[in-house]
């Protein structure tokens, strides 16, 4: 069965056509679901009972539910665990910033990609998330803060680019002017550094922000951190990044987690600066967050390592670390809901 939340507007007017209905019932039922954000057809009370009736023969509409949330005490960002329609279980984080509220989605549960620091590719992959299941995160988070949400980052559990179309219909889906018409600008897409991903988007045409997980200057070093750097080199992703910048105008984020005594060198600093040179972008650094599993720990000299790369010309900043208190990190709430 089909989930008829996410499908696109021209797809709901098909179906609306498909099912002998008046076109203007798209609109209705489109305003249902992602205004009214209805969680079932009996409950759209300005259509038919018959259309109703072969909707509900015809899809679902598929919704998230919520298993656990956490509320930090020091900054008051939200951890949700959510279910799945089919029991599975993924992440999504809300935090407070002065520009207003943001939310880090889940777009797979699991992940393939093995970096060695990430708590949400240690149980494996499971499966690619629905369009619907990545844009119900968004409504349900919404729905229970009584609060909008007005940025969105792809930078939860699994690999954007990995579910690719699935995660490019949400972006279409949740930028319709019918919908919840978010800006692109309000939307980062973070990816490992999947290179025929990063080149496709660039032809989408869609001036979301590209943010490339980068954490090592060299491939030797990023061989160890990330898998994925065997099959894509450093000089691959940063040509795709050039392409992108150049089609959409938009700069890219390079997000550096900082562990102590790998990656955190002088020596780092300046290979990371050379990579920058000439590229429209920007230094995101994260103190690595504590997986036990991991063994690797914060690095004490983050502000030198950004003053080292401000030294070279490079924009850099250090992530401030939200919900230290509720584990916010991707992949730990899941990680501990399984081994309970
Ligand atoms: S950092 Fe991202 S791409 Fe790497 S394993 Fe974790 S979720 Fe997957």
């Amino acid at each position: 069965m089909q989930q008829i939340n996410g499908l696109s507007y021209a797809q709901v007017e098909e179906l609306v056509k498909a099912c002998g209905q008046p076109a203007y019932r798209a609109g209705q039922l489109f305003g249902w679901l992602h205004q009214k954000r209805a969680a079932a057809f009996e409950d759209m009370k300005n259509l038919p009972k018959a259309f109703r009736e072969q909707l509900a023969a015809r899809g679902t509409i598929a919704k998230v539910t919520i298993e656990k949330k956490l509320v930090s005490q020091l900054d008051g960002t939200v951890k949700y665990l959510f279910s799945l329609p089919d029991g599975e279980t993924v992440e999504c984080v809300v935090m407070r910033y002065k520009h207003g509220l943001s939310i880090c989605l889940s777009t797979q549960v699991g992940c393939k990609m093995g970096c060695s620091f990430c708590a949400s590719t240690l149980a494996g992959y499971v499966r690619d998330l629905t369009a619907a299941e990545i844009l119900d995160q968004i409504y349900t988070a919404a729905d229970d803060l009584g609060e909008r949400i007005g940025n969105i980052v792809l930078m939860g559990i699994g690999e954007p680019l990995d579910n690719y179309q699935n995660v490019l219909d949400f972006i279409r889906l949740v930028t319709d002017s019918r919908g919840m018409d978010l800006s692109p600008r309000h939307i980062t897409l973070s990816t490992c550094g999947i290179v025929p991903g990063i080149l496709k988007l660039a032809d989408e045409g869609l001036p979301i922000t590209l943010s490339i997980s980068l954490h090592a200057p060299n491939d030797a070093l990023r061989d160890q951190l990330m898998p994925v750097n065997r099959k894509y080199r450093i000089h691959q992703v940063l040509a795709a990044c050039r392409q992108f910048e150049q089609k959409t105008g938009r700069r890219i984020s390079f997000e550096y987690t900082l562990i102590d005594g790998v990656n955190d060198s002088r020596d780092c600093a300046r290979q990371l600066a050379d990579l920058c040179r000439g590229l429209m972008c920007h230094v995101n650094l994260i103190p690595v967050n504590k997986v036990q599993e991991t063994g690797y720990t914060q690095s004490h000299q983050v502000s030198q390592f950004q003053a080292w790369l401000q030294d070279r010309g490079v924009n850099a900043t250090v992530r401030r670390t939200l919900g230290q208190d509720i584990s916010a990190a991707c992949g730990q709430l899941r990680r501990q809901s399984l081994q309970q």
